[in-house]
């Protein structure tokens, strides 16, 4: 059987630094707030050459945190696409502020600048690119768009820690907010999370929040949150942070034997120079999809689907996203993931490769 994941075997190599860092922080007695959190926070901003990290408790946080910390006036609009994970909806919705959804480019699946000004209104405050599947938004007509209509840029770049555009960073360009998710290409033990940006002020609003509005003790200056990367998760995630830059170009490298090898028949990711992709997900599209995966099963491979529901089709959203959205459907009805995790090898996938391009359908 070829996994679609394991966790337990993508940390095995780290088995025996997360005991020795464990060990060290159980015996520290300090858990919260320490020097492990600053330490990740110095070395992931680094890895992300912005000037600050702030460790938080997870993604979705970091996105409402940004969110929460830009002081938007009652009614404002922020534009999102309408093909993301729930996550970037809700941390808008959690602000109390309206998404507004604008459709994915077909062949990138990331937002369509092309399609962004005409859903400005007065009250558009800010865009928000999803960094989907570990590939960079079109980030040069996006910036230019903020720009002229003074927007701000938040980067969901949950799935694409160290995706490059034309040689830059993601998260480096607006404010950056990351998931670690375990199953995230930079994930932890648990949940966690983090923001990055140039700004002090910023960072330092966003040190605040996570700690109950709080930046000397017991006195609040905002209404704050509990949102703490935890010692343990930060201690854990510098260890893994060493091996990101090997996690990526194993799965570039597995990606580019999917793409060399793959059939033309089932649409595979595009390969840009522009873009240095980091492939969190490697997905095809199929118009039988189900069948295919249903086949893929039958010959012992494990697939998933990202995602199966647009957002604005799921019931937490009926009377909130409205509007048809037929480009986010048909990604969402075609799109398949296939294996592409740290442990697998290229026989692996050239295993899954043999059976997709025998594929009769
Ligand atoms: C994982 C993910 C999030 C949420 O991150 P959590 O750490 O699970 O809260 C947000 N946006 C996208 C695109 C994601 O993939």
């Amino acid at each position: 059987m070829i996994e679609y994941e394991n966790l337990g075997k993508v940390n095995e190599k780290l088995f025996t630094k997360y005991q020795e860092k464990f060990d060290e922080i159980l015996k520290s007695g300090w858990y919260i707030l320490g020097k492990n959190v600053s330490g990740f926070e110095k070395d992931f901003a680094a890895f992300c050459t912005t000037d600050y990290c702030i460790g938080l408790a997870s993604g979705l946080d970091a996105l409402v945190l940004a969110i929460d910390a830009l002081d938007f006036p009652e009614n404002s609009e922020i534009i999102v696409p309408s093909n993301t994970y729930i996550a970037t909806i809700l941390a808008i919705l959690r602000n109390g502020f309206k998404p507004v959804l604008v459709e994915p480019d077909i062949s990138t699946y990331n937002i369509n600048p092309a399609k962004i000004e005409a859903k400005i209104t007065a009250n558009t405050k800010a865009i928000l690119p999803v960094h989907l599947y570990g590939k960079s938004c079109d980030m040069d007509p996006i910036m230019a768009i903020a720009k002229k209509y003074q927007l701000e840029v938040i980067e969901d770049c949950a799935q694409a820690h160290g995706a490059l555009y034309k040689g830059r960073k993601i998260g480096s360009f607006g404010i950056g907010c990351f998931s670690f998710y375990p199953t995230k290409n930079l994930g932890a033990l648990g949940d966690a999370g983090a923001i990055t940006t140039n700004s002090k002020d910023f960072a330092d609003k966003i040190f605040s929040l996570r700690n109950y509005g709080s930046s000397k003790k017991y006195y609040n200056d905002r209404i704050g949150y509990n949102s703490r990367l935890d010692e343990i998760q930060a201690g854990l995630l510098s260890v893994k942070l060493e091996v990101l830059e090997d996690i990526t170009n194993h799965k570039r490298a597995l990606a580019a034997c999917y793409h060399a090898n793959l059939d033309d028949r089932f649409i595979k990711p595009v390969v840009d120079q522009d873009y240095f992709d980091v492939y969190h997900i490697y997905n095809i599209r199929h118009q039988k999809r189900d069948e295919l995966r249903a086949y893929l099963l039958k010959n012992e491979i494990k697939t998933e689907i990202h995602y199966p529901l647009a957002p604005h089709k799921q019931k937490a959203m009926a009377g909130i996203l409205e509007g048809d959205y037929p480009i986010s459907e048909e990604i969402h009805e075609t799109t398949l993931s296939l294996p592409i995790s740290y442990f697998h090898t290229e026989e692996d996938i050239m295993q899954v490769i043999t059976a997709l391009n025998k594929y009769k359908g």
